[in-house]
């Protein structure tokens, strides 16, 4: 491994303790996530269907692959027969896609609802109104080859790390409202730049990129 690369891994793996870290490799090159694969490596994130699939096709099979970023209904089928944990379902219709590709695979995927904790509107994701109406709703409940495993967020990309606390300190919330009931265990968020503020409000899965990759 790159001495760089092995470098940050480490230094992040010191401060994080038993949280989960997912490596984000999108823009990176092969050669670079097979690096990371020989120090131990085996969750990565990417945030574009294209990518993921290319990078699925050209590395280990024992890879647990993360998809990230926005998905489209179209896209799902792409990802179905392997895809490890989607973070970023924002509606039911997108879920009943990816219920439907999951079951022509024979597969349960698992999922995490994406909640829009940002004040930036670019951002994607439920309100909680919006996430409380899916939960309620029977074709939520009758869909049978899909598992939510809790919730992700990324907070406003700013340097007022009063405002990240407070964003993530709602999404926790949240997460903490609905756990016991639904069985989450899974709450993700974080990035290279508030992990340590995720995980002291509670984050348990981060998902870091550019810090592991950038030489410091
Ligand atoms: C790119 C990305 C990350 C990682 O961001 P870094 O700042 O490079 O660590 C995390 N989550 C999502 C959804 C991303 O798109």
């Amino acid at each position: 491994m790159s001495h760089s690369i092995c470098k940050n891994i480490k230094q992040i793996e010191q401060e994080i303790g038993n949280t989960q870290l997912v490596v984000v490799s999108k823009y990176r090159s092969l050669p670079e996530l097979q690096e990371v694969y020989d120090g131990g490596h085996r969750h990565y994130g990417e945030n574009r269907v294209q990518e993921l699939t290319t990078k699925y096709e050209n590395l280990p099979k024992d890879i647990h692959w993360h998809l990230i970023g926005h998905l489209q209904s179209n896209k799902v089928k792409y990802i179905a027969p392997f895809i490890y944990l989607i973070h970023s379902i924002d509606s039911l219709k997108l879920l009943k896609e990816v219920d439907k590709e999951a079951r022509k695979h024979q597969r349960v995927i698992s999922f995490l609802f994406q909640m829009h904790i940002a004040q930036e509107e670019t951002k994607f994701g439920l309100s909680k109104t919006e996430l409380d109406e899916i939960l309620l709703d029977q074709e939520y409940i009758n869909l049978t080859h899909v598992a939510c495993k809790g919730l992700m967020g990324m907070a406003s990309n700013t340097e007022d790390i009063d405002q990240v606390k407070k964003e993530f300190e709602y999404l926790n919330s949240v997460y903490t409202e609905l756990k016991d009931k639904h069985h989450y265990d899974t709450l993700s968020m974080g990035m290279s730049g508030d992990y340590l503020t995720a995980i002291a409000e509670g984050s348990n899965l981060i998902r870091v990129g550019s810090k592991i990759f950038s030489v410091q």
